[in-house]
């Protein structure tokens, strides 16, 4: 943990007033490589441009792993040319949700490659459902680096399933559903310490996006997953470092201070309540770090919220 991460997260938890700084806990520094002790290594690759999103390889003894796959063309080139450089077979690539910025670089992480890709029913659903939407949306943010040769889960996983792929990499699948996005998973590394790979179900220490509107679906998920995962596991996050259960209360707190701000707002004028909400985001979390995606959620969860 740096101590600078930790000042900041206890400042603006007496700010905040609902942050209590010995729940929250980041893990590791940028881009760190982690051993599961006599287990599989675990490398957070991460896109740096043009917002930051993460891909993890987990590297067993005879192959590799690799979680969700980044966005653009630069980065998940990228990440296919780290794992080839390993000398080592890429087993098979886990999707953990559907957005955008965690499967559009698969087609470019597993050409040539006859290696699986790997999700729940939901999460493969939602990707094919919403692909053409997204094509078009943000086919046109950004431009050259949206790749074309985008690919679909080929096959298809469930709750409680054991997916071992020799080597060491065992994975356990928990179909979580609609949370942050409209479907959601995690996928834990088994072995002595619990390992989650957990999507964007938080974002360490970003603005998330919740233009999706499932917030009320997410909180239920960070509050059971605070109680069921183990208090002491590693959450590999889609976006900053990796944090423990416990940094899922600052999530939670995140939301419902969110939702507080919306509904304080007089929505007479929208675009001044919106700014009005982001900057109170941007107090409660000093930073531009995604905050555009905060900032693209306001109006939809206004309108949920029928304040808009
Ligand atoms: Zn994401």
């Amino acid at each position: 943990m740096t101590s600078n991460l930790t000042q900041n997260l206890t400042r603006r938890g007496v700010l905040a007033g609902g942050l209590g700084a010995g729940a929250v806990t980041l893990l590791g520094t940028p881009s760190a490589a982690q051993t599961t002790g006599t287990g599989p290594r675990i490398t957070r690759f991460e896109q740096a441009a043009p917002f930051p999103v993460n891909a993890y390889i987990v590297e067993g003894d005879d192959g590799l792993v690799v979680v969700d796959s980044t966005l653009t063309v630069t980065s998940s080139l990228a990440l296919r040319a780290q794992i080839d450089a390993t000398g080592k077979p890429l087993r098979a690539v886990l999707l953990t949700h559907a957005h955008p910025d965690h499967y559009a670089g698969l087609g470019n992480l597993t050409a040539g490659l006859d290696v699986p890709v790997i999700s729940v029913a939901g999460v493969r659903d939602i990707a094919l459902r919403d692909d053409a939407a997204k094509d078009a949306l943000i086919g046109g943010m950004f431009g050259a680096e949206w790749p074309r040769n985008r690919v679909f889960p080929t096959e298809v996983v469930a709750n409680g399933d054991t997916l071992d792929f020799g080597g060491g990499l065992t994975f356990t699948v928990q179909d979580i559903g609609p949370a942050e996005s409209f479907h959601d998973s995690l996928f834990i590394l088994d072995g002595g310490h619990q390992h989650v790979f957990a999507g964007d179900l938080a974002y360490a220490l970003m603005h998330p996006y919740m233009a999706d509107n499932t917030n009320s679906d997410w909180v239920r998920v960070l509050d059971r997953l605070q109680s069921d995962l183990a208090e002491d596991a590693t959450l590999h996050v889609g976006h900053g470092r990796p944090v423990t259960p416990g940094f899922l209360q600052w999530q939670r707190d995140y939301i419902d201070i969110f939702e507080a701000r919306l509904r304080a707002q007089d929505w007479s004028d929208p675009d001044k309540a919106s700014a009005a909400v982001s900057a109170g985001m941007r107090d409660y979390l000093p930073g531009d770090a995604l905050a555009f995606l905060m900032e693209l959620s306001i109006r939809p969860n206004a309108e949920r919220l029928g304040l808009l």
